[in-house]
């Protein structure tokens, strides 16, 4: 086990769909635009004598979904997906951030199309204003400098993920860098409504399930939210039927489990 090439970078393709995604068509839409688009056809770009973006700019309250929409879009474009969290590789890789994002970007450039993530990008990149320590200065540096050195024009796409975007570093948001922006809104009654179809597809729903309900009373409820309340819903049926259940036996009967419903009461419980 080499725990550090496991543990900030991910790398494949991951299997989200922009089907799980739920209550954010029009965000949906600026990402094809954005960042499917020239990773699957540069060659639009080349035509059009314009360069593709190199980064774009995911912002959005937490749970909103800045890194399933990430996924989707990776997957979505047949791209490779390689991931690092700000604050760990600040803190877990001291004096060796600077190698892991070399390292990140070399690999993506090797295996392009490739989609690079960095979530909470403000731990790496605040402010200078914020900033505390040469480390960020100079990793802030280094990065700037790897997308402006990106050679694979238009097949190598850095996203980053913030929920305080007014903390970044400025110098990140100028042309040829994060120089894209969009926005994850909080769902309102339809997204919630969308989100919880996702979540609870695969199911067993009772008749008396009003999502359209479960919906309206949930406002203020983000993606990671609506998913948490489906999965607490399917264990609390599962909890009204544990007397019911034999546990020693080896396979739990068919006739069993098909009693196994989620009502509507389990939502709000
Ligand atoms: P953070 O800022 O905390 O990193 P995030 O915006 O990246 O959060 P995700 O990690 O993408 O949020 O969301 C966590 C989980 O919540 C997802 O794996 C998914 O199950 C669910 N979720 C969030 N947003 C949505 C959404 N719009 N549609 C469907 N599921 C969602």
């Amino acid at each position: 086990v080499r725990p550090e090439a496991v543990e900030i970078v991910e790398k494949k393709v991951p299997d989200v769909t922009y089907d799980d995604v739920g209550g954010l068509k029009q965000e949906i839409e600026k990402v094809r635009e954005m960042i499917e688009l020239p990773l699957r056809h540069p060659e639009i770009f080349d035509r059009l004598g314009i360069d593709p973006p190199r980064g774009v700019l995911l912002h959005g309250a937490p749970g909103t979904g800045k890194t399933l929409l990430a996924k989707a879009v990776a997957n979505e474009s047949g791209s490779n997906f390689v991931a690092i969290n700000g604050p760990e590789v600040m803190s877990k890789y001291v004096g060796e951030a600077e190698k892991k994002i070399r390292d990140l970007f070399k690999e993506a450039e090797e295996n392009a199309p490739t989609v690079i993530f960095i979530d909470e990008i403000d731990a790496i990149a605040p402010k200078r204003e914020e900033v505390t320590g040469e480390v960020e200065r100079r990793v802030v540096a280094q990065i700037l400098a790897l997308m402006d050195g990106l050679k694979e024009r238009g097949k190598v796409i850095v996203i980053g993920a913030t929920n305080r975007p007014d903390a970044l570093d400025q110098a990140l948001r100028r042309p040829g860098r994060f120089d894209r922006e969009i926005e994850l809104r909080v769902p309102d009654r339809d997204g919630r409504s969308e989100i919880l179809q996702i979540h609870t597809r695969g199911m067993p729903l009772e008749d008396d399930v009003d999502m359209e309900e479960i919906a309206d009373i949930t406002h203020g409820f983000v993606g990671a939210d609506l998913a948490a309340l489906s999965r607490e819903s399917a264990m609390n049926a599962l909890r009204r039927i544990l007397p019911e259940l034999d546990l020693e036996e080896q396979t739990i009967p068919q006739k069993v489990l098909e009693k196994l419903f989620v009502t509507n009461n389990d939502f709000m419980d």
